[in-house]
């Protein structure tokens, strides 16, 4: 049998509504991503989402608006993909890493630790979409806020630490009864790349939860003319008759996303939240249900009180597993014909960031988690049967490499 890691989800419903974009006369940002935005919105329950063209555009947009730059510091985890770090390095701004926890997520009491005057930002990243613990990050930088030197308009308004959510795994995810974006941080980012629980093929979602006195509406207006040259107006509007006077007011970005990959997210994210959701959690309880009786096995955390995941990762970890046994398990995994992966290797393992001069070292907890995790393929398509095969393969894999 061959099982691919993340096959996109495509039905029928997609192919029409591309087809129907591809139709119209209209293909770059228009009609299509507007729904998405107002789809988004709806669902979250947030008052305003910009689509742009992946969530590391997203992100960096969000660094802009707030005016972080050269000499700002931006928090973020040690254990993410490396597009959190590079968003804040695109801007100029140096990345401040902090280990996690043994549930992935950045460590809270990591982060109270690297706050300094020139913290601008903290980027959660909620792994596998599992919820990071937004209420305590919240109170802290509230705590912190006499730290905090403002250096622009925006940052007198807000006067403390921004928080933007890296929510690329989470759409869907579920934090004290709301979902992630609705009041979980000042701006939640969505990825809406190929492999993520919802896709455009490429794209992500910048969702606006300002706190006063900003007003959303006016804020997101002015995103979305940076996120397109910081031109006044858009090439639809531009090309209605008469509509061809237009002006630069700011300097922009390149980022909008087009009609054409909108219109992928158009058909999904209903069916999403009805009932694929629920697909991808009923999947990860088939994987609890068989891994929690392994002793060696350490099965992810997706649900308690407080916290739902959006199921975007299963993330198992061989229970004292090192590097080279995790290695060789997968490799005989891959020899069944199960693709498996590793999310993710951290940030101080690559040659950029430890070139950069981070040491994996200080992250401890991030080289644990990594040093024995294997993520298992999830996704609507998956057959019982290919999950009970994806199951006998891992176990007869773990216990021929572990003994
Ligand atoms: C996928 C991913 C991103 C980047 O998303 P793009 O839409 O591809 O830019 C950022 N952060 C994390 C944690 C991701 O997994």
């Amino acid at each position: 049998m061959k099982i691919p890691f993340s096959p996109p989800y495509i039905n029928q419903a997609v192919i029409s509504e591309v087809t129907d974009s591809l139709e119209s006369g209209w293909i770059t940002t228009g009609p299509k991503v507007k729904k998405l935005e107002d789809l988004v919105c709806e669902h979250i329950g947030v008052p305003n989402t910009l689509c742009v063209n992946s969530a590391t555009s997203g992100l960096m947009l969000a660094l802009k608006w707030y005016d972080i730059g050269p000499g700002d510091e931006v928090i973020i985890p040690a254990y993410t993909y490396a597009a959190t770090a590079l968003a804040v390095i695109h801007v100029g701004a140096t990345p401040v890493m902090v280990d996690v926890n043994s549930d992935f997520n950045i460590s809270v009491s990591g982060i109270e630790k690297a706050i300094t005057k020139k913290t601008k930002a903290i980027m959660p990243v909620d792994i596998a979409g599992w919820p990071c613990d937004y209420d305590e990050i919240q109170a802290l930088v509230k705590s912190k806020k006499s730290l905090f030197i403002a250096n622009s308009d925006k940052q007198h308004q807000l006067n403390r630490i921004i928080t933007i959510a890296d929510a690329a795994h989470a759409i869907g995810a579920k934090y004290k009864n709301q979902y992630v974006g609705k009041r979980t941080s000042d701006i939640t980012v969505f990825s809406f790349h190929a492999v993520k629980n919802i896709t455009t093929a490429e794209g992500g979602a910048v969702s606006l939860n300002l706190p006063e006195p900003f007003n959303n509406q006016d804020e997101y207006n002015f995103l979305r003319c940076f996120s397109l040259n910081g031109q006044t107006k858009d090439a639809f509007t531009k090309s209605k008759a008469g509509g061809w006077k237009y002006d630069i007011i700011y300097p922009g970005m390149k980022i909008n996303m087009p009609d054409v990959l909108a219109a992928i997210g158009v058909a999904q994210l209903p069916d999403y939240f009805s009932h694929i959701l629920e697909k991808r959690e009923s999947i990860y309880t088939y994987y609890q249900d068989f891994f929690k009786n392994k002793g060696w096995a350490l099965t992810p955390l997706y649900k308690n009180n407080d916290k739902q995941s959006s199921c975007h990762l299963y993330a198992l970890r061989i229970k004292d597993a090192t590097e080279e046994q995790r290695d060789a398990i997968i490799e005989n995994i891959s020899k069944d014909g199960v693709a498996v992966n590793v999310h993710f290797k951290p940030l101080p393992l690559l040659s950029l960031f430890k070139n950069m001069g981070y040491n994996m070292a200080d992250y401890p907890m991030a080289y644990t988690n990594f040093k024995s995790e294997i993520s298992l393929p999830i996704y609507p398509q998956l057959t019982e049967e290919e999950l009970q095969y994806i199951v006998k393969t891992v176990e007869k894999a773990v216990e021929s490499c572990l003994c």
